[in-house]
């Protein structure tokens, strides 16, 4: 899947970043804020322009306690510096230029990454001269915008979509890209030392892919995979990691480059927000997964606790249903092998098709089985479906009236698709339209 680019807003506080981010964002509902328990004030958020999708960061929200400004901005900058594949640096024009702003721009200097001048609060049009005090920083020509009034902000998308980083064409050879996420500590990258180590590492280039120096090669039974991100767990990402925020948003950047991820939890520990607000991120960007319980060498009465853990992580990730279980010590390198089992067999999932005709007996007997409850004001009946030509596995249903179809029936039909057909680890989409 095409990796989508990630913008970061930067600046001093109060030059109106999260106005600016508010104004950018795509409204989305999300399913997972409703979980009690999961973080409600966001600091990512996806934004669309001229047909491309991009994911923006308020590095204004990573807020560090007890922290003097000059550190906390700085951490901002290193954050959006390390993450973002495009910086808007976003400036005040009521206030001029400051000493601040000055910092933040030291800081962005080092940077190789573009960098998108704003000068936000401008809420009128003047003349070109309003923009030469800030060219003075030395990062180009301003773009002159008001985040409250809604001027320039074509011009700023523009901007910035134009520095977004090429598509990535998908591999031939489609080798999996495993991400493996999960809160500080639970053993990601004594995980990956297991994964690597114990596998010759491939350095041939593989043709048609592109390769972050960060991701690592692997192979395990002649088949490879890649490991995305493997030196930000290893090393960069200890930095920061204690600031819950940034281990988040190390997390998205992972999720987004990944085919398959694999969230690890700790089995000595109970689930916490933490892990359910990064296992909220992969559900929400639709991403294959894998949960992994480590450390299992540490836990008593194995088989007792296998029991209540899947019960405990099944209760917490209720969105996650989906999703495989695996039990592994990264320590002792045990049932590490199940990882790839699974990729592999995400990876046959996604290939799937299902025989139109098979589809529609399912569609039938399900309906049989369990006909749709009233809803808005009436009864839905599927005549058809099939599956369609998509990335992750898509069934378009021909109905009398998609307002009939109730959240919980859609819910049931996708477990008997799933009780049929499998797609374990797989997000599934149904679609319901019309019949004319
Ligand atoms: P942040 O701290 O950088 O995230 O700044 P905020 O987005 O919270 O904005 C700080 C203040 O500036 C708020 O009171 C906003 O309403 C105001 N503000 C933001 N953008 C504009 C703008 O374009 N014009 C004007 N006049 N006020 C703005
Ligand atoms: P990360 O922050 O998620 O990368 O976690 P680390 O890989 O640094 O591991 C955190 C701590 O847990 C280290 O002290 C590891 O030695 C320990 N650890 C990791 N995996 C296991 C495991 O499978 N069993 C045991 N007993 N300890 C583990």
């Amino acid at each position: 899947m095409a990796k989508k680019g990630i913008v970061a807003i930067v600046g001093r506080p109060n030059v109106g970043k999260s106005s600016l981010f508010n104004r950018v964002i795509r409204e989305k509902k999300s399913i997972v804020e409703d979980i009690p328990g999961v973080t409600r004030d966001r600091i990512y958020g996806d934004a669309e322009w001229l047909t491309r999708e991009f994911m923006v960061i308020d590095t204004g929200g990573i807020t560090l306690k007890d922290q003097v400004f000059a550190k906390e901005v700085k951490i901002q900058a290193e954050i959006a510096m390390q993450e973002a594949d495009v910086i808007v640096f976003v400036l005040n024009f009521k206030e001029g230029l400051t000493n601040e702003d000055k910092m933040v721009a030291r800081i962005l200097y080092k940077t190789h990454k573009p960098i998108i001048l704003a000068v936000n609060k401008y809420d009128k049009k003047g003349s070109e001269n309003d923009m030469f005090e800030f060219m003075s920083l030395g990062l180009g020509n301003p773009i002159m915008i008001s985040s409250t009034h809604g001027i320039g902000i074509g011009d700023l998308l523009d901007g910035i979509v134009h520095q977004l980083p090429k598509y990535e064409v998908p591999a031939k050879n489609d080798i999996p890209k495993i991400a493996i996420i999960g809160k500080p500590n639970v053993g990601k990258s004594s995980l990956i030392n297991s994964l690597v180590g114990e596998e010759r590492m491939i350095v041939s280039d593989i043709a048609g892919t592109t390769l972050d120096s960060v991701d690592t090669p692997i192979q395990y039974n002649n088949k490879k995979y890649v490991l995305i991100d493997t030196a930000g767990i290893r090393k960069k990402g200890k930095i920061y990691e204690g600031i819950e925020k940034y281990s988040f948003l190390r997390s998205l950047g992972s999720i987004n480059h990944a085919d398959v991820v694999v969230l690890m939890v700790d089995g000595t520990q109970t689930i916490t927000d933490q892990d359910t607000n990064i296992g909220g991120l992969a559900f929400e960007e639709r991403k294959p997964i894998i949960i992994v319980v480590n450390k299992w060498d540490l836990v008593q009465n194995k088989e007792k606790a296998i029991l209540q853990k899947e019960e405990e992580i099944r209760s917490y990730f209720k969105y996650l249903q989906y999703a495989k279980i695996l039990f592994i010590s990264a320590h002792d390198k045990t049932r590490i092998g199940k990882i790839y089992e699974a990729v592999d067999s995400i990876n046959e999932a996604l290939k799937k098709k299902i025989k139109t005709s098979v589809f529609n007996e399912i569609l039938n007997r399900a309906q049989l089985l369990n006909p749709a409850p009233d809803h808005n004001g009436g009864r839905l009946k599927i005549y058809y479906g099939s599956q369609v030509e998509a990335y992750l596995p898509t069934f378009v249903m021909f109905v009398n009236n998609p307002s009939y179809v109730h959240f919980s029936y859609k819910r049931f039909l996708e477990n008997q698709i799933r009780l049929q057909f499998g797609f374990e680890g797989v997000p599934i989409t149904l679609l319901f339209r019309e019949r004319k």
